[in-house]
């Protein structure tokens, strides 16, 4: 088989005959099915690849573990499918300075086992299992404990990438203090595949705090999820993490609270204290928050934490003009909330995003289609309105891939 000018055995010859192969359905980037799939085993292989495909006017989509590539605008193109899964190892570990660096391959799941040694973590908790670091920074990928720590762009102190012209770029390091020119891990985390394939990262660390417990209290209505979200956030309890739950009957505000064994009693008590006005308040030991449940469609709302009883209202009235039936989860405190939404047909759903794109262009925020229909997808515009910044992030893109090699199309307003 042949795509432009590549051919399987010009990519079996960089990476060796077993780990290159005629790609499948099951290898569909949002039904764009690919060419190959090669997988390499080192920079200067991903390198070579990138010169060869980039030299045979071939697209590229990197893959880490694949559990989200149906994340972004469906791609132009897709010949080549670069998999990450080869480069699996750590590459360095100083525990004393708490810091890390890793092939992009890595899962972070074995990776926060092997810290877990050392009672260190990387201090980001996506709710895919299986994800690879590359994919984690490649879609910036955060969970409940963003609050505390931040998302894996503030955790991120260098980078190793390649580019679609074969060239190996390093910036930062091993260090915290890392000043000296553009942040490149910045540029690369969230750029979905679209800049060029993420090789090596390097990561600040954090201890694994000894004690965890979460409150959780059934509040009546938005307002009272608001209100509860408020109260402990500004506190001076400092959850680690705040979550919504809005599902049907369910609608609870939990909060995770962590401290070493002599501090935890103190904030679970205050925590208690400041949700009591707002509902029936219960504990638990360890982390026990909500989770997402996969949905055909999902949408990602963002917009000032202040704004968070507003979203949940015009979500869940949105949905319940149009008979839609909407579930929501999300980090109360820092201003996401994903809606899960079923019923209706393409028309309903596009329909309800432009009403709460339009509600967010006035009040804050946006809204990202996190999950969809290819039909859907093209129906709805995935990211939505761009701002100011769509300039510049075009020419960003137009430096780094000229001949727009890397996943074409998938980033905003189908860069
Ligand atoms: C707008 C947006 C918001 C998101 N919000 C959240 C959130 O709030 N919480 C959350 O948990 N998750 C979120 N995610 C998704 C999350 O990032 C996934 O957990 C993660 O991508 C899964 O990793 P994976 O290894 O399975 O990657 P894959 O599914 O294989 O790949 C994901 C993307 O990364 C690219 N990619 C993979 N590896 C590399 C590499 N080495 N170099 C360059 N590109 C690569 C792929 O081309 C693809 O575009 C969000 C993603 C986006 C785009």
């Amino acid at each position: 088989m042949q795509t432009r000018d590549l051919s399987l055995e010009q990519l079996q010859n960089v990476v060796g005959g077993e780990h290159a192969r005629e790609a499948t359905r099951q290898d569909a980037v949002d039904g764009v099915v690919p060419s190959f799939v090669a997988r390499p085993g080192s920079v200067e292989e991903i390198s070579e690849l990138m010169r060869l495909a980039s030299g045979a006017g071939a697209a590229v989509v990197p893959r880490g573990a694949g559990t989200k590539m149906h994340l972004g605008n469906p791609p132009h193109r897709a010949e080549v499918i670069v998999d990450m899964t080869r480069m699996d190892r750590v590459l360095e570990h100083a525990a004393a300075d708490q810091v890390l660096r890793v092939q992009a391959g890595v899962k972070l799941d074995e990776l926060q086992e092997e810290l877990a040694a050392s009672k260190q973590m990387l201090a980001i908790d996506p709710p895919e299992h299986g994800a690879t670091i590359g994919g984690v920074v490649a879609a910036n990928a955060s969970g409940p404990l963003r609050l505390r720590y931040g998302t894996i762009r503030d955790l991120i102190i260098g980078i190793r990438v390649v580019l679609s012209d074969g060239t190996v770029a390093k910036a930062g390091g091993k260090v915290v203090k890392n000043v000296a020119g553009y942040d490149l891990s910045k540029l690369f985390t969230g750029s979905l595949g679209t800049l060029g394939v993420i090789a090596e990262a390097n990561f600040r660390l954090h201890p694994i705090p000894e004690v965890a417990r979460t409150v959780t209290v059934a509040v009546e209505d938005a307002g009272g999820a608001a209100g509860a979200a408020r109260a402990v956030a500004r506190s001076q309890i400092v959850p680690s993490a705040v979550e919504l739950l809005w599902d049907g009957d369910r609608r609870e505000i939990s909060v995770l609270l962590e401290s070493i064994p002599g501090g935890i009693g103190a904030k679970v008590e205050t925590a208690r204290f400041l949700l009591r006005p707002f509902g029936e308040v219960r504990e638990e030991e360890g982390r026990v928050l909500p989770e997402m449940e996969p949905a055909e469609v999902e949408l990602k709302v963002n917009a000032p934490p202040a704004e968070l009883s507003g979203v949940i209202e015009s979500v869940t009235g949105a949905a319940e003009r149009r008979g839609l039936w909407v579930s929501l989860r999300g980090h109360a405190a820092s201003g996401v909330t994903f809606a899960a939404v079923s019923g209706g047909g393409e028309e309903d759903i596009s329909d309800l995003i432009a009403e709460l794109r339009e509600i967010r262009s006035r009040r804050g925020g946006s809204v990202v289609l996190t999950r969809a229909t290819v039909g859907l997808k093209r129906r709805a515009e995935v990211w939505g309105y761009a701002g100011d910044a769509f300039e510049l992030m075009r020419r960003v893109k137009e430096k780094f891939d000229p001949p727009g090699t890397m996943s074409p199309g998938r980033f905003v307003g189908g860069i």
